[in-house]
C-alpha cells in the first residue's frame, strides 16, 4: 500500500534535482512511504513531451501493482505539454489501474477521483499556458532588442549596459583602466597580478581580454528561439587600439601550455635573513644557517654561520664549528653592490612580424566593422581603409624576428640595492647555480670564492647567471676571485 515512485524533473538551468530529492525523501520519511523507484529527468524541459516513455513506464509498474503513488514536489513537473488530450490520457491511465499522483506542494491535488482530475488537467494547462507565454513575451522583448540594434547577454568587467530596456546601449564605465590591463597583460604581467591590483579574479581579466568589442566596436548578440538563432550587432565606442588588443591576446594564447597548472607544493615559512641556507658548509657541503635572536637576558646574539646539514635531518657535522655572520655578509653585500653589470632581458633585438600582426587585426576589425556599417558612406570607407590595409600587407616585408639579450637598463648593483631578501636570495642562487660562490677561509679570515676560485666545486661554468623571469646577466672576467 505504501509504495511510491519518485518523479524527479530538471530542465536545463535552474532547478535543482537534489531540492526535490531532498523534498520527496522527507516526505516520505514523514508519511511512512518507502520509494522503491525514482524517475529523473534531466538537461531537457518538460514542454517538449520528451518524458512521456518514463510515464508510460510508470502506468505498466503500477499496472502490474509494483507501487501505487507517483510523488512529485509540484504537479508542474509531471508534464508541462501543451496537448491536453495527452494529459488527460495519461492520468486517466493513472486513476484507472488505481494509481494516483501525489504532489507534495498541492495538498488538494488528487483528494478526490472526480476533484483531482479537475485540479490535475487545470493546473497542468496552466502550466502549459505559462511556458508558452513565458517565451512568447521573451521573445517579443529579443525582436525589439534586436530591431534597435540594443545590447543582450553577457559583458565583462569595466563594461554595463545603460539605457531603456529593450534598448540598452553597452559602453565600456573606465577605458583607462582596459587600457592598463592590456598594456600590463601584454607586457607579460600575469593575470592573477592584474587580477590583484584591480580586485578581479584572474578569469575575468581573462575574459575582459578575450572581449573582442574592446578593439572592435562591434558586439556579436545572439537568441535562439524555436531552434532558430537570431543574431545581430550592436555598436559600441572601442576603447584599445587593433595593435594592443593583439599583444595582449597573443600573451594570452602563448601561455596556453600544460606546464602553467598549479603543481601544488605547500608555501615554506620564510627565512629570518637572507643568507640562511644559501653558503655551503665548508666542513660537509650541507647548508649554513644564521643562528641570531636574542639571548635569555634579552641581548642580540652574535649572528652566527653554522652547518645545518643536509635537508630535514638538520645535523650539524660538527667539523665546521661556525663564525661570525657580519664579515660574511658583508663580504657578499660588497660582490653586489659593486657589481655595474648590466641585467639583461631575452627581447626581440630585430624584426617586424609583429607589425604585420598588427595590420591583420586592423583587418579583422574592419571585417567585424562591415557588418554593423549602417549607411553608403560608411561602408565606403571601410572599404577604402581594407584596401589601404590590405595593399600595406601586400608589400610588407617581413624581417624575421631575433632575439637576444638586450640591456634592461638596471645594473646588478641597482638590483641588489633596490631587492628585497627575496631578490637577494634569488641573485645569490643564480650566481651559485652559474658559477659557483663559496665560503672558504685563509688564514682565519673569511673570503667568498666565486668562479675560477670555485671551480673545484662547479666545473662548468655558464655564460649567464639565471635570474629567471627572462633576467639574467653575464659573467664579467673580473669577477673571478
Ligand atoms: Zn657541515
Amino acid at each position: 500500500m505504501n509504495l511510491a515512485a519518485a518523479w524527479i524533473r530538471v530542465s536545463t538551468g535552474s532547478q535543482d534535482e537534489s531540492s526535490q530529492v531532498r523534498a520527496i525523501d522527507k516526505y516520505a520519511r514523514e508519511h511512512g512511504i518507502t520509494i522503491v523507484k525514482t524517475f529523473r529527468l534531466r538537461g531537457y524541459s518538460a514542454s517538449e513531451g520528451a518524458q512521456e516513455p518514463a510515464l508510460r513506464e510508470a502506468i505498466a509498474d503500477m499496472g502490474r501493482g509494483e507501487y501505487d503513488t507517483l510523488i512529485v514536489t509540484e504537479s508542474s513537473r509531471l508534464d508541462r505539454r501543451e496537448d491536453l488530450d495527452a494529459q488527460a490520457e495519461i492520468l486517466l491511465a493513472i486513476r484507472s489501474i488505481g494509481g494516483d499522483v501525489l504532489s507534495i506542494s498541492e495538498p488538494t491535488f488528487g483528494k478526490s477521483d472526480f476533484a483531482g482530475r479537475i485540479v490535475t488537467l487545470v493546473a497542468q494547462h496552466a502550466n502549459a499556458e505559462k511556458s508558452k507565454t513565458v517565451k512568447a513575451t521573451t521573445y517579443r522583448g529579443i525582436c525589439m532588442i534586436r530591431d534597435n540594434g540594443a545590447h543582450h547577454g553577457h559583458l565583462p568587467v569595466f563594461w554595463e549596459s545603460e539605457g531603456k530596456r529593450y534598448a540598452k546601449q553597452a559602453y565600456c564605465t573606465d577605458p583607462q583602466a582596459v587600457n592598463d590591463i592590456f598594456e600590463r597583460i601584454s607586457k607579460g604581467e600575469s593575470l592573477s597580478s592584474v587580477g590583484r591590483a584591480y580586485d578581479l579574479y584572474p578569469n575575468s581579466v581573462k575574459n575582459l581580454l578575450r572581449f573582442g568589442a574592446n578593439h572592435t566596436g562591434v558586439v556579436e548578440c545572439s537568441y535562439t528561439y524555436e531552434g532558430v538563432t537570431e543574431t545581430w550587432t550592436h555598436r559600441v565606442s572601442p576603447v584599445v587600439d587593433s595593435a594592443l588588443w593583439w599583444r595582449a591576446n597573443a600573451v594570452l594564447d602563448a601561455n596556453k601550455t600544460s606546464g602553467r597548472g598549479n603543481k601544488g607544493g605547500r608555501p615554506v615559512a620564510r627565512p629570518s635573513n637572507w643568507l640562511s641556507g644559501l653558503l655551503p658548509c665548508p666542513g660537509c657541503g650541507g647548508k649554513l644557517y644564521i643562528n641570531g635572536g636574542l639571548t635569555p637576558a634579552g641581548n642580540p646574539r652574535t649572528p652566527m654561520l653554522r652547518c645545518g646539514g643536509y635537508g630535514k635531518r638538520r645535523v650539524s657535522c660538527g667539523r665546521f664549528r661556525g663564525t661570525d655572520a657580519r664579515p660574511v655578509v658583508a663580504l657578499i653585500e660588497g660582490v653586489f653592490s659593486e657589481d655595474r653589470s648590466d641585467i639583461l632581458a631575452f627581447q626581440r633585438v630585430a624584426g617586424n612580424a609583429h607589425e604585420r600582426d598588427a595590420l591583420n587585426a586592423a583587418l579583422r576589425k574592419i571585417q567585424a566593422q562591415f557588418s554593423a556599417a549602417e549607411d553608403d558612406d560608411e561602408f565606403d570607407a571601410l572599404v577604402a581603409e581594407r584596401k589601404a590595409v590590405k595593399a600595406r600587407l601586400e608589400t610588407f616585408v617581413v624581417v624575421p624576428d631575433r632575439f637576444d639579450y638586450a640591456p634592461t637598463g638596471q645594473t646588478v648593483a641597482q638590483m641588489w640595492a633596490d631587492g628585497d631578501d627575496a631578490v637577494k636570495r634569488r641573485m645569490v642562487r643564480a650566481v651559485q647555480a652559474a658559477w659557483g660562490l663559496v665560503l672558504g677561509f685563509v688564514e682565519g679570515k673569511p673570503e667568498i670564492l666565486m668562479g675560477s676560485g670555485a671551480e673545484d666545486a662547479f666545473k662548468d661554468r655558464n655564460e649567464f647567471a639565471d635570474l629567471g623571469n627572462g633576467l639574467c646577466f653575464r659573467w664579467e672576467a673580473d669577477r673571478a676571485a
